[in-house]
């Protein structure tokens, strides 16, 4: 049986509200039942009820629903905030305080205090809060985590993150007030390029390496004028398993359209992934050639297979990465309420432990940036 979703923000042209609504009924484990869309509560009401939710679970305000779902004896099985990031905070504490469970999008919070009481929140009222490193979802994101876990290249000597895109590269975008809010500390906190992609990628280092961040030193640019916050940054990381890191990001890379990507180097071989070419992973042994490892192929990780829908040669992507994650908190719920352990691959779902630590770099980042590159300490 489906179980009720509920979806917070995601509204009608919101740029990442549809994956969420098409990740989340991909494999018929969750049916949009209730919705606070729009920050604009007609909008909200009208969109909600365009896409086939009831007039009663049609909300104009997270407040209303909150108050309206929590009476309900078919109460939604899982919320997720996808709002603007200022407001994370409040409304993934409240809703986890009145016993739902969450996916709230990256970042988690704004701050780290903010992070810990979500973390705190969660764990005192026994729910699940998972945060949407949805890249963590690729079928071979999870294959290059098994394959490290299951030491087929050795220790970690280097991994090389990057996430640069070249959307904020025009300087007449300077009073765009799409682009503007995102470099002013007053609407975007205390980093953006570095808060907004950096994270990914640096959640995908600690999440492949199974390693967590202990120490930044960070160079952060403003590339165009009257911009007060970072649009291209370069960071080098110590890992908790000794593996030195380093991730570059930026807004300002003309020809880079969506450039996640990561090479890590152990000392049996190099692995490399890119987010544009999710399907296939390049693998190479200290001393041999290179081969590609298809998503879909035999004989891959069970971990892999799992997050497969399709077979070999047919691309799978953005959709299937966020579905995974949604795979993964289905499967959790079902063993929560039915009083079993759920399957050990469905737990690799990123958690507000791991939003956490996130954010923790990105103020170690700043910290560190604001010192001349200096080593900071998470
Ligand atoms: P957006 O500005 O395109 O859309 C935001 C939506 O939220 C709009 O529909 C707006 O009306 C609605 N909204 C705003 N405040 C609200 C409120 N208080 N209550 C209800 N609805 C509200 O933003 P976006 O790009 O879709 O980003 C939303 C979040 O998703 C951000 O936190 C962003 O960092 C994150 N994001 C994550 C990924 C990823 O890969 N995981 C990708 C893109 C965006």
């Amino acid at each position: 049986m489906r179980m009720n979703w509920g979806l917070i923000g995601g509204g009608e042209g919101s740029q990442i509200g549809a994956t969420h609504r098409i990740a989340a009924g991909l494999d018929g484990a969750f049916q949009l039942a209730a919705g606070a869309l729009d920050v604009d509560a007609t909008r909200a009401r009208e969109f909600a009820l365009r896409l086939g939710i009831a007039p009663d679970r049609a909300y104009g305000d997270w407040r209303e629903m909150l108050a309206g779902e929590a009476s309900r004896p078919d109460r939604v099985a899982l919320v997720t905030v996808a709002t603007p990031n200022s407001s994370h905070f409040e409304i993934t504490r409240a809703f986890l305080a009145a016993g739902f469970h969450v996916l709230c999008e990256k970042p988690l919070t704004t701050t780290l205090q903010e992070a810990e009481e979500i973390v705190r929140t969660a764990r005192s009222h026994g729910r699940i809060c998972a945060v949407n490193y949805g890249y963590s979802g690729y079928a071979l994101v999870r294959h290059a985590r098994a394959m490290v876990a299951q030491g087929e290249l050795g220790s970690i000597r280097v991994v090389v993150a990057e996430f640069a895109h070249g959307h904020h590269a025009n300087a007449a975008d300077a009073d765009n007030p799409r682009v503007r809010w995102r470099y002013d500390p007053k609407l975007a906190g205390i980093s953006s390029i570095v808060a907004d992609c950096g994270i990914h990628a640096l959640h995908l280092a600690t999440f492949i390496t199974g390693q967590q961040i202990q120490s930044v030193s960070a160079d952060f640019a403003s590339t165009i004028a009257g911009r007060e916050l970072e649009d291209d940054a370069l960071l080098a990381f110590r890992m908790s398993g000794g593996t030195v890191g380093r991730l570059w990001t930026s807004a300002i890379a003309s020809g880079r359209m969506h450039g996640l990507a990561i090479q890590l180097f152990g000392e049996k071989g190099g692995l490399r992934w890119a987010q544009e070419q999710p399907n296939q992973l390049y693998w190479t042994p200290v001393g041999g050639r290179t081969c590609i490892i298809e998503r879909g192929v035999a004989g891959i990780s069970a971990a892999a297979d799992r997050a497969s829908r399709v077979t070999v040669g047919h691309a799978e992507g953005f959709l299937g990465a966020f579905g995974n994650i949604y795979a993964d908190l289905a499967e959790q719920l079902r063993a929560g309420s039915e009083q079993r352990e759920p399957n050990p691959l469905a737990l690799s779902c990123p958690t507000a432990e791991d939003g956490a630590s996130s954010i923790a770099a990105v103020q170690a980042a700043v910290a560190s940036a604001r010192a001349r590159g200096a080593w900071v300490a998470l």
